[in-house]
């Protein structure tokens, strides 16, 4: 069985290799893989900064972003049935674990699909528990693929609902910076609550972002400070200075939360009175967020679902590039929109 593989820890080891075909057990549910969506993380572990190797095993299968369709009956599930699956999995002895949160593991011991401790999807067939798999409604078809995604944007959304909710206070205006994958979905759903959104991003202009309603801004020629304040800015271009700023932009009682990754060893700088009185005076808070809870992985779909039937062009255009799994360099070189690797029509 075909499978992309890389060695963790290990610069440009990424491969297609032959590997021994899964074994469902006793519990499992047999999938067939029809698509991988391809991220930073897989980047980043290809270029071996990232990753983890299931114990006894020096290689990883790579792939999270998963859809794929049911191959035998059973546990609930039945034969050609589109599903995904729960990236992250219980550590096994933390309370929130225990109470069924890996998203939000106290120990760092958790397993991760295609990341850490445990193969990915970009192989042909997968054995999975039932309880980690989430169905995917027919009318969202291939589109399934971006769930993973979405629910990263969910549970950040969740997140900051649940901190501005914490008192008083209304989400009316946000700002999105970065539209890769995830600013855009990020976009779309705030679209979706018919909040007022700004996107920002170095291109001269987004499409993409227009259609869903949002405002496109250019940070090459405009400062974003120009642009008012706001309830919530979600940064999610993965650039720390920008990070530092998100304090600044923020209205009172207003929510930033990160979601891009910046590894990058620097010091940025943050503006003293913004972090020594406003953020006081005006009850502003900055969070970071990452993985998702099944709670929002329903969400994902439901609301990818929603999108699609609101914006069909556009949530079509999402996907830029899709190749067979050897052309895996082509879909981990590919910028400006997803690119997936596909494993079966
Ligand atoms: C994935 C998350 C994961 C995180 C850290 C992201 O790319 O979407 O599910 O928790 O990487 O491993």
């Amino acid at each position: 069985m075909l499978a992309l593989v890389t060695e963790p820890g290990h610069a440009h080891t990424t491969h297609v290799e032959d590997v021994p075909a899964a074994q469902a057990r006793e519990g499992d549910v047999l999938v067939r893989t029809l698509e991988v969506g391809v991220c930073g993380t897989d980047r980043e572990i290809s270029e071996g900064l990232f990753g983890i190797p299931p114990e006894g095993d020096p290689l990883l299968v790579l792939g999270h972003e998963s859809l794929a369709v049911v191959e035998r009956d059973g546990y609930g599930f039945t034969r050609g049935q589109l599903v995904t699956a729960i990236v992250r999995r219980s550590c096994g002895h933390c309370i929130a674990c225990a109470e069924g949160f890996p998203d939000s593991c106290l120990t760092g011991d958790y397993s991760e699909r295609g990341i850490t401790r445990l193969h990915g999807y970009a192989r042909e067939l997968v054995a999975e528990d039932p309880e980690q798999l989430v169905a995917i409604p027919k009318s969202l078809g291939r589109l399934g693929v971006l769930a993973e995604p979405t629910s990263i944007c969910e549970r950040a959304l969740r997140h900051a609902r649940t901190i501005g909710g914490r008192q008083p206070w209304q989400l009316e205006r946000a700002l999105v910076i970065g539209a890769g994958a995830i600013g855009l979905l990020t976009t779309y759903l705030l679209r979706l609550a018919d909040v007022e959104v700004w996107t920002a991003s170095l291109e001269p202009e987004n499409e993409l972002v227009e259609q869903s309603g949002a405002r496109y801004i250019s940070t090459r020629d405009n400062e974003l400070s120009e642009l008012g304040k706001f309830d919530l800015v979600i940064e999610a271009a993965g650039n720390a200075q920008l990070m530092a700023q998100t304090l600044g932009l923020l209205r009172r009682s207003g929510v930033a939360c990160l979601l891009g990754i910046d590894p990058r060893h620097q010091t940025v700088e943050l503006d003293g009175p913004v972090l020594g009185v406003d953020t006081i005076l005006e009850n502003r808070v900055l969070f970071g967020s990452v993985n998702a809870h099944r709670q929002d992985w329903l969400a994902a779909v439901d609301d990818l679902d929603r999108a699609r039937e609101r914006w069909p062009e556009a949530l079509e255009q999402f996907v830029t590039l899709r190749v067979p799994l050897d052309r895996f360099q082509e879909a981990f070189q590919h910028r400006g929109g997803k690119a997936t690797l596909v494993l079966s029509d």
